[in-house]
């Protein structure tokens, strides 16, 4: 039997995957790790194996450790597999009809914000694409966020600030191509590895590929970078601040690029003369030597062509935005957008993070890359969901969703296919915020996670290999994830369960969905809507795709538009941005102080992925093999820190600050920077550990993006 080729469910890089199924495991082998059903109740999972997909444009059939371990993830083992109300198991139809009833009596009671969803970047684009749907457009609120609010909700804003719209410029090849890349708060060769397998691989072809990392620590990146610059936490701003600086110092500007295709560069280059913007400043705010950083400077003015990557180091900031439109800033000046091999590059997290944006998953996003503050985009989709219900302003954001659920402003959520209990900041004040709320619904596919265990609604989700439907990788490319395994139990898509409940609320004709292929051509045709080129996102070319030309549907780089079905590999190659006046903005974004310890918190705590494990585990954590590189969380923290706390490596310590505490195992590093400890973030209560990193950071955001600021949170440390 020919492989059946699917998209890996974790990180944004979305490499393919060719599965190839053997015998179906025996019933009775179900029955040993199930929880009790009739074993007629439970359908079959085939064994299975996984190699990359060799013609997929995204890893050419690479795939990094958590990839290839993906069959140890699809049994059945903790699987959640039938609905439950109330903690009582309940059919399909009264657990649909007690959401439906419990959405209906808050809004009847407290108006319509008064509900919310919360959705994720696990989701494929259909599911998302629904959900927004049903509460922007029908329930008429836009209280729908979603966990990509943690993860790159500041590139979106960066991205609409200065280009017009949430557009990554460039592509993977770019990175093959270029003679600098410049990784800013990025550890790529654990959190996106097949893309640095790329780039190590293009250096080896390239050798005069230099390779630059901006990172306090030094992470497994940055160990085999050709430099490193190990900057002060959270000065990201003033460093490219200061390459600005030297570049209008030292005439490395495009300026014909300038005066064609952008607007507000005499503004900002006054600004920064008027807050001396310079070399020293820039040394003295990132502790850099004047001479490392004009060397620095200097390569990146000469390099012809340069890509900067930026990720969760920079995004994950209370000033991300502003950091974020400095690197975005710096290539315009420099004339390094949308060209081959050159542009600013935005890595996201998840998986399809990228297909959230574009359906409108994000609470002050309308749809199809439109605006919900923009009268005419309301009135737009408005006519095309044929709704008048349709919400008339922007909805709450991740964390400001959470503390509305606490103040009893927020009464009734459904939280799909994420464990906000975890991820999301102060974890003590989330818990008190689910607890406060009348109806907590969780759809997922596992039936054990800290946010489950405060559910009254259990709804189970399909697992990677039973859904279908689509995902957007960080270079825009849509690529089909396809159902390889039978839905084991009731488990359904969490799109049925939507439309199911949308139906139950009154709202039949506009969520009746032949399945996943109709609802992407419906997203597809709503991308097309009176565009004709205004906006970025535009599906056209796949507005009337048959559901066997769906099944089939190649890779493609969005935008799709009725004349170019091939799809589009780069954007801005011809200086066209999507402003009013079509020219990219300057704008000043000036840096802000990093965040300091204090004399009761004198570290700071940086927090992230290790290699082989994603998110809270549900996943990853069955495989043994991925267990085997880090088995037990950990503070990392330099060897002459610990020594002066009197502590030494492997020896349990306290970690806390007001908001919360943890207890974790030292691990000496001499690549942390004095002064600074790390701590991954996938261990939790419900894998049995104190290891809960989110419940020492502040719940302080980003003002513009809304992003939770996880990079720097001032924490004490001691032996226990
Ligand atoms: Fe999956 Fe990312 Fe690894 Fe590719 S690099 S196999 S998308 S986890």
């Amino acid at each position: 039997m020919a492989d059946m080729l699917t998209t890996c469910p974790y990180c944004g890089v979305g490499c393919g995957v060719a599965v190839s199924l053997g015998e179906p495991a025996a019933v009775s082998e179900l029955l040993a790790v199930l929880p009790p059903l009739e074993s007629d109740s439970i359908s079959q999972h085939a064994a299975v194996t996984v190699h990359g997909d060799d013609k997929h444009p995204a890893n050419y059939g690479r795939l990094c450790v958590k990839g290839s371990a993906l069959a140890d993830t699809t049994g059945l083992e903790r699987r959640l597999l039938y609905p439950q109300v109330d903690g009582l198991r309940a059919s399909w139809a009264h657990a649909l009809s007690q959401v439906a009833q419990r959405l209906q009596d808050t809004i009847d009671n407290y108006g319509p914000d008064s509900v919310a969803f919360y959705v994720s970047g696990q989701l494929l684009t259909e599911d998302y694409y629904v959900a927004n749907k049903l509460m922007k457009g029908f329930i008429g609120s836009a209280n729908i966020d979603t966990n990509s609010r943690l993860c790159m909700s500041t590139a979106v804003a960066a991205h609409k600030q200065i280009f017009g719209s949430d557009s990554v410029p460039g592509c993977y090849e770019d990175l093959e191509l270029a003679d600098l890349i410049i990784l800013v708060g990025s550890n790529m060769a654990w959190t996106h590895p097949v893309i640095y397998q790329r780039i190590i691989a293009a250096k080896k072809a390239r050798p005069h590929l230099h390779i630059v990392v901006i990172d306090p620590r030094r992470t497994a990146t940055a160990e085999s970078a050709d430099s490193h610059l190990a900057i002060t936490p959270g000065s990201d701003g003033f460093l490219f601040d200061g390459l600005l600086a030297y570049a209008i110092k030292h005439d490395h500007l495009a300026h014909d690029f300038i005066a064609a295709h952008t607007e507000g560069f005499a503004a900002l280059a006054s600004a920064c003369t008027a807050r001396n913007a310079s070399l020293a400043v820039a040394a003295a705010a990132t502790g850099m030597d004047e001479s490392v950083l004009s060397d620095f400077y200097a390569m990146v003015c000469a390099a012809p062509k340069t890509v900067t990557v930026f990720s969760q180091g920079i995004n994950q900031s209370a000033a991300g935005v502003d950091n974020a439109s400095a690197i975005l800033q710096c290539h315009l000046a420099l004339g390094h957008i949308g060209q081959v091999g050159a542009g600013a590059f935005s890595m996201t997290g998840q998986p399809n993070a990228m297909g959230g944006r574009e359906v409108g998953g994000l609470a002050n996003q309308l749809a199809a890359h439109m605006d919900i503050g923009n009268a005419e985009h309301r009135d737009l989709v408005s006519r095309f969901w044929q709704t008048d219900t349709l919400a008339p302003r922007a909805g709450l954001k991740a964390v400001d969703m959470f503390e509305a659920m606490a103040s009893g402003k927020i009464r009734f959520v459904w939280i799909m296919a994420t464990n906000p209990l975890v991820s999301l900041p102060d974890a003590n004040r989330v818990h008190e915020a689910l607890a406060a709320c009348d109806c907590v619904v969780v759809s997922d596919c596992v039936d054990d996670t800290d946010t489950l265990r405060l559910a009254d609604i259990r709804l189970p989700a399909s697992g990677w290999g039973e859904k279908d439907g689509t995902v957007t990788n960080s270079e825009r490319r849509i690529s089909r994830q396809r159902a390889f395994l039978t839905m084991p139990s009731e488990a359904k898509p969490d799109w049925w369960a939507l439309c199911e409940v949308a139906k139950r609320l009154g709202y039949s004709k506009a969520f009746d969905y032949s399945g996943a292929a109709a609802i992407f051509r419906e997203h597809a045709a709503l991308s097309a809507f009176e565009n004709q080129g205004r906006r970025d996102f535009d599906l056209g070319a796949l507005a009337a795709l048959t559901d066997a030309d769906y099944d089939a549907l190649e890779p493609v780089q969005w935008p799709v538009p009725i004349e170019r079905p091939e799809g589009s590999k780069r954007l801005f190659s011809d200086g066209h941005f999507f402003t009013p006046t079509g020219r990219a903005r300057f704008i000043d974004a000036h840096p802000s102080a990093a965040k300091a310890g204090s004399a009761t918190y004198p570290f700071l705590l940086n927090s992230g992925r290790i290699r082989d494990q994603w998110h809270t585990m549900t996943r990853t954590g069955r495989s043994p093999r991925l267990l085997n590189h880090i088995a037990e969380p950990f503070v990392a923290i330099h060897p002459d820190d610990l020594a002066e706390l009197g502590a030494q490596d492997a020896q349990l310590m306290r970690i806390h600050n007001r908001f919360g505490r943890c207890q974790v195992r030292a691990l000496s590093d001499a690549g942390m920077t004095r002064g600074q400890v790390f701590m991954p973030i996938h261990w939790s209560a419900s894998n049995a550990s104190q290891a809960l990193v989110s419940s020492l950071v502040a719940p302080q955001c980003d003002p513009i993006s809304g992003q939770p600021a996880f990079k720097q949170t001032p924490v004490a440390i001691s032996p226990l």
